[in-house]
Order: C-alpha cells, then structure tokens, then sequence
C-alpha cells in the first residue's frame, strides 16, 4: 500500500513531465506578451498553492514573464488583530478552556498573541480538529470549552458536525467563537479593488472540493478572466497555469477544473447541507490587511446561538488597526513582493511576526523567507 500511494505522488512530481509542461508554457509567451508591459500575473488563491510553489522552486523555474501573485487563502494570516483580542478577553475569564488549531496561537494581536497569554497563565490549548474541542467539554464539565474556529469553507463542515453533535448530545459548556470566512464575496472584493491587476487565476483546490466550481462562473463571466481550479502537487500547479495561458490565447476565460481527481463541479451536497444548516452570512467581517468585505464570513444560526461564544461572552469587538510599518494588505493583493515590505526578514520573521503574512508557513511572506532566499536562481528540473 505505501509503495502505490507514493506512486501516486510520484507521478505528479515527473520531472521529465514538468520540463515538457514549461517548455510549453515558454513556447506560448511569445505571443502572449506581444504589446505588454509588464508580466502576466496569476493569483494562487490558496496559501497551501503558495507554500508548493516554494517548496518545489516553481517561482524560479517559471519563465519571468508569469509572475505569482499570493492571494487572500491563508486563513490564519487574513485574521485581523481585534479578533485575537476578542478570543484574549474569553480566554481571561478563569472559567475558560480555549481550544485552538497551532497555528492561530501564534497570531499577534495588539498586545499579545494567544501563546503568549497561555505562558502568563491563560488555559489555552492546542486541538487538531472541532471534535478534539468537544472532547474536551466533555472531560470539563465543569469548565466552558470554546472553540476558536477559522479558516474557509474547507474548515467549516467540521465546525458544523460538531455543533450538530454538540447539540444532539445537548452539551452546555461548549462553544464556537466563529471567525469562518467565505471565499467567494472575498475574490470578488480583491477584483473590485482599484490597484489590482490580474491576468487570471489558480483557483483554491481545497475550497472547491466543498463548494464546487460553479461558484466561482460570475469571475469569467464578469472580469473576463480565466480561472482553473488546481491541485497542490507541482505538476498540477504547471498544468494549471498552461490552462491558464490556453485561456488567455483563445480570449475565451472560463472556469476550468485541473483538480477532477478530488473537486467536482456541484462540490460536497453533505458538506452543504451541514454548513447551510448551522451557519448564517454576516453583513460585514473584518480582514486583516483588507479592511471590511461584505457577507465575507459567517456566524452561528439563531437556533444554535447558545453555542455562539460570542453571544456567551462579552467581547470588546474593536477593530485595531496593523502597525504602520506593516504592508500585509498591498502584499495580499500583489501591489507590492513581501521582499518589499519595510520590515520583511528585519524585524518581520516567522520567528517573531510583525504582520499575519509572516506567521503560517502558508502566508506568502513566511514562504519567501523560508524558501525565497534559498531558491535564488536554484534551477531543480
Ligand atoms: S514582512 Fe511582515 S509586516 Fe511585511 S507584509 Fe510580510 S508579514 Fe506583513
């Protein structure tokens, strides 16, 4: 069994196939840049797309003239300041068990991040999954267990099934502070937003295997501009931009669907149905970098609100402002390279983040640092 499944990686990390996929891509460029200025720019979406394109060196192998543009998809560094505090003031009731994902633990907030507060004495402590959370009230019955949720709708049906489990089990010391964001409304704020220049798009592999692709129609169809769901490994990430630039020579933008062995087009109906069933859009959600997005997150359903950590607990629910020297927005929408930050590498690292972009090793910035540097003028294939 382990032999055939790393079969199955193998053949997409060929590197016979990704010398033959690039020197396609080469071969179409020619015409492609006839009369451009600058290069093409194509938006991964996804932060686990950017952490392949580093790991596997594809910035560098790539001709100059396709340039990745790190999208919004790491849901851990889109989560605004404000929100680590308001998780800070649940977790400083003495009651309070937080259970959250590693990641998010390291998130800054205006004074402290959630690690930090759980070295001055804060019960915070790390889950892998919704269901590890439960399982915690469940051996705490006499604490509150709040759930920090995040991440997009490829997170949300776990959120959702242990809600449902929650309440089927009727479990009274658990609850979700819900910081869910929706991928949709967010793609179309970042083409709506006046500084951004794209030629198309890598769409979020993960997501897509919930929503489906059909969602993603009004970005073609609106902005003219291709969009090819796309696996993780380097051979799908290759072939995705050569559909990408197939798209681009025919002037005819459509949503593609590189990624079939894992996304189909109507998504996950049992996922849906979950999501549809504990969830409600909010009007507005703060991102950190981006500002406010209308209907760009979710929250608990009236009828499961006594699981809805914010309605259990009182939170400040202020916005904070990044620090000045942080660029995480105009890296976010490609205007700027994270090498181009003020405080990149200096004092911005993944050892101490400045910004949200420094702290996953899925945020664009982490990436550059971590394999940026290394891979200078590193030609693998
Ligand atoms: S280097 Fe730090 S502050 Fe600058 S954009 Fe990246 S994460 Fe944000």
């Amino acid at each position: 069994m382990p032999n055939d499944a790393m079969k199955y990686v193998d053949e997409f990390r060929d590197p016979q196939l990704a010398k033959r996929l690039l020197a396609e891509i080469s071969a179409m460029l020619p015409s492609l840049m006839t009369g451009r200025q600058r290069p093409l720019q194509i938006m991964e979406v996804c932060g686990g797309h950017t952490h392949s394109i580093f790991r596997f060196g594809l910035n560098d192998l790539l001709p100059p003239e396709i340039e990745f543009v790190h999208g919004p998809g790491c849901p851990v560094c889109v989560l605004p300041m404000g929100r680590i505090d308001d998780c800070l003031a649940i977790a400083n009731n003495s009651n309070v068990i937080i259970a959250s994902f590693g990641d998010a633990m390291r998130v800054p907030g205006s004074a402290q991040s959630l690690l930090q507060a759980r070295a001055l004495g804060a019960d915070i402590r790390m889950v892998y999954s919704p269901a590890d959370a439960l399982e915690l009230a469940r051996k705490n019955p006499h604490k509150e267990v709040v759930f920090f949720a995040l991440g997009f709708e490829t997170t949300m049906p776990g959120t959702a099934f242990t809600v449902l489990n929650a309440a089927r089990e009727k479990i009274a010391n658990f609850s979700v502070f819900c910081n869910h964001i929706t991928i949709v409304s967010t793609i179309k704020a970042i083409l709506d937003s006046p500084d951004m220049r794209l030629d198309g798009f890598l769409g979020p592999g993960h997501v897509s295997m919930i929503i489906g692709t059909k969602v993603f129609d009004f970005i073609p169809q609106d902005y003219r501009l291709p969009f090819v769901v796309a696996g993780f490994e380097p051979l799908d990430i290759l072939q995705s931009i050569y559909m990408v630039l197939l798209q681009l020579q025919s002037k005819q933008p459509h949503v593609e669907n590189q990624y079939s062995r894992v996304v189909q087009s109507g998504g996950s109906a049992q996922a849906l149905s979950a999501i549809g069933e504990v969830f409600r859009l909010r009007d507005m959600f703060e991102w950190r970098g981006l500002g406010s997005i209308n209907h760009s997150a979710v929250m608990l359903a009236p009828e499961f609100t006594k699981f809805d950590a914010e309605q259990r607990f009182s939170v400040p629910n202020i916005s904070i402002a990044d620090p000045k020297s942080c660029q995480c927005g105009e890296v976010l929408k490609g205007v700027i390279k994270p090498m181009e930050c003020k405080v990149f590498g200096n004092p911005c690292t993944p050892e101490s983040p400045l910004g949200a972009l420094m702290v996953s090793s899925e945020g664009a910035c982490a990436a550059y640092y971590n394999y940026g540097k290394q891979r200078m003028g590193a030609k693998r294939v």
